[in-house]
């Protein structure tokens, strides 16, 4: 089913987002996270695609997997980096192969060693030209990321809703976001993307801390800091996992539950390929599903 359609019936969507192992990874080790993950009856699985496609046979090997044989709608991300039209048409119609129905269009970030990022020849420069050639082809629901903090190459976040505004008029479905700790931030991209006439619906993504350095490093990458107090409180832990993970949880539960309670469309979850701490999760929030 195409992700569009399920927004459309439906007032909430539950979604959890994995990656591909790293080369030589444990599969199995995947899929046991997302026998215990469906348990909690998602709406879609995401599965990530590495930015020049270095993963590209695996990621299509999990999203046909989670689509046949789990019987879970799948959005596969695609990027732009290093592809050209030709080679986007080609991972399309493997796609559509596998039954997949659902995209999730990114630009991708500059490749390892390069700070800007550049259009391959015959590709994409943005997301927005991936966006209208996917829609081009016709039978796929797209997504697209949004950045309530802006993206870090943007010169303010009104500038970076702008060219979001252009990806959205490209034929985009629906976003989802970009981890955030402050939701705040997310309510004020809300009202900032109304006034730009961006009427899709916009999806928060919510990772857990589950290793400090980790997500603050991820952060920086994305030009960003943790909320000051979350920061001082998680620099006290830093050097004792077991609380840094319990607290990681509890504040993603709580971050979760207001999202709730505000009435937001949907919730993904950046899984970082575990179930145990989204169980917690899920298991203290009430859903409206
Ligand atoms: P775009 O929408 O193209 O935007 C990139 C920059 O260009 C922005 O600063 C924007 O303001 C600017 N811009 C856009 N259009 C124009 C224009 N017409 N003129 C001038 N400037 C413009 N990366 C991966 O490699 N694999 C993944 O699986 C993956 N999954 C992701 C999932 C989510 C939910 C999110 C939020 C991000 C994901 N990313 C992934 C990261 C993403 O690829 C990077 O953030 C990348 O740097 C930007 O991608 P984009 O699709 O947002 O780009």
């Amino acid at each position: 089913m195409k992700i569009k359609d399920i927004l459309s019936n439906k007032r909430f969507t539950l979604s959890f987002e994995v990656f591909p192992p790293k080369r030589d990874g444990n599969l199995e080790a995947l899929f046991d996270t997302i026998s215990v993950l469906i348990k909690f009856k998602p709406d879609f699985i995401s599965v990530t695609y590495g930015a020049g496609g270095s993963n590209k046979d695996l990621a299509l090997e999990i999203g046909s997997r989670v689509k046949n044989q789990l019987q879970q709608e799948v959005l596969a991300h695609l990027t732009c980096v290093g592809a050209t039209a030709s080679d986007i048409a080609e991972i399309l119609s493997a796609f559509r192969k596998e039954h997949i129905e659902n995209i999730l269009a990114l630009r991708g970030d500059p490749p390892a060693g390069t700070e800007k990022f550049k259009r391959t020849e015959g590709g994409f420069a943005y997301a927005s030209e991936l966006v209208a050639f996917i829609n081009s082809e016709g039978s796929f629901s797209i997504g697209a990321a949004g950045y309530p903090q802006g993206h870090i190459e943007a010169m303010s976040l009104e500038a970076d809703i702008i060219n979001l505004k252009r990806k959205v008029d490209a034929g985009t479905d629906f976003l989802i976001t970009q981890f955030f700790f402050d939701n705040d931030d997310f309510y004020k991209f809300l009202d900032k993307t109304a006034q730009a006439k961006i009427t899709i619906p916009i999806i928060p993504g919510i990772i857990p801390i589950l290793n400090y350095k980790q997500i603050k490093r991820m952060a920086q990458l994305n030009g960003h800091e943790l909320p000051v107090r979350l920061n001082k409180y998680m620099e006290s832990i830093a050097e004792h996992p077991a609380e840094v993970e319990k607290y990681g949880i509890d504040y993603a539960t709580r971050q979760a539950q207001e999202l709730l309670n505000y009435g937001v469309r949907g919730i993904h979850f950046y899984c970082m390929n575990r179930s145990a701490p989204v169980q917690q999760i899920l298991s203290n929030l009430s859903l409206p599903r």
